[in-house]
């Protein structure tokens, strides 16, 4: 199969990122559109199919040694059936035939799954967990993402729904209200946008001027990306913030590996671009809520791929199924 290709998708609401991998997963070529949601998002399997045809006609690259493509999409997913059961963020609001829409118009075999399951699997294969068959990966972008891949494989659940980490409850009582309908989910802490949302709401409580407080008053709101920077220059108020998200993301991560005792979790995303200034407090948080055991055998590793990691497991999505026919 060697000379063979691979497509891998990761099918996003705001864009759709496309590639061609080699066997070995290794990107040839990439792109990325937008996504089309008009029609409650019922064109998005026929841009992905036009997208990827375009793209073989523009570069010459033959249909034929395509073997297979992979899509992750933001949603519940079964990969029996390539039904996507829910994705707000596409305009899909009931299951969505994705795969069956996809394999009938680009016929070929198609695999979906879960975009954070994907990515989960991009990691393990060429990224940070590259050789552990035991693996969680924790996305930390405008949400929380989470894939649990045990003994090389992803882990389901019997509703598709396994590994949604950023629903784990943080606090019980009193925490803000989620996107899933429940209040005080690790999500609303953890995630860029409960960063901001924690940092907002001590700012407009603070009197006092520091660095954060000065670009809230020029500019009226702060990112992540600022509270994390500020923290690194000692802003008390920041430092308050990224403590917060540490400590709730620390026990959250001690709970799970606690569970599974994985050889690693990878954890990305926007925000874990942060660096150390939320590995270090993390790794202490981790530490000392996991089980002894669990605290020295599983360790917290920064993802490695970034953006490419949901086309990259996409591709390998896609890679397992035709290598066990
Ligand atoms: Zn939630």
């Amino acid at each position: 199969m060697e000379d063979k290709l691979l497509v891998g998708v990761d099918l996003g609401g705001t864009s759709i990122k496309l590639a061609v991998l080699d066997w070995e997963g290794r990107i040839l070529l990439q792109w990325e559109v937008l996504t089309d949601k008009e029609h409650e998002g019922r064109d998005i399997p026929v841009q992905i199919a036009q997208s990827i045809h375009n793209k073989l006609e523009e570069t010459g690259l033959e249909k034929n040694r395509i073997v297979g493509i992979g899509v992750g999409a933001p949603g519940p997913a079964d990969p029996e059936t390539g039904v996507i059961s829910e994705a707000v963020n596409l305009g899909w609001k009931s299951a969505f035939p994705l795969g069956s829409i996809l394999m009938e118009t680009l016929s070929l075999p198609v695999l979906v799954d879960n975009d954070a399951n994907c990515a989960a699997l991009g990691e393990m294969w060429r990224g940070a967990g590259k050789g552990a068959l035991d693996l969680v990966c924790v996305t930390l972008g405008t949400g929380v993402g989470g894939g649990v891949i045990t003994g090389g494989k992803i882990v389901h659940g019997k509703g598709g729904a396994a590994g949604e980490i950023g629903h784990i409850i943080s606090l019980p009582d009193g925490g803000a209200p989620c996107n899933c309908g429940k209040n005080g989910c690790l999500e609303t802490i953890a995630s860029a946008t409960g960063v901001v949302r924690l940092a907002h709401e001590l700012l407009l409580k603070n009197d006092q001027v520091c660095e954060l407080s000065e670009i809230f008053e020029d500019r009226g709101f702060v990112t992540a990306k600022d509270v994390f920077d500020a923290a690194r220059n000692k802003d008390a108020l920041a430092a308050i913030v990224v403590e917060k998200v540490s400590f709730h993301l620390g026990i959250a991560l001690a709970n799970i590996a606690n569970t599974l005792n994985p050889d690693k979790i990878v954890i990305g995303g926007g925000v874990s671009r942060a660096g150390d200034i939320l590995f270090a407090p993390l790794r202490d948080h981790f530490t000392r809520y996991a089980f002894p055991r669990v605290a020295r055998s599983t360790a917290l590793s920064p993802a490695m791929l970034g953006n490419d990691a949901g086309v990259i497991g996409a591709g390998m999505l896609i890679r397992e199924q035709l290598s066990n026919l």
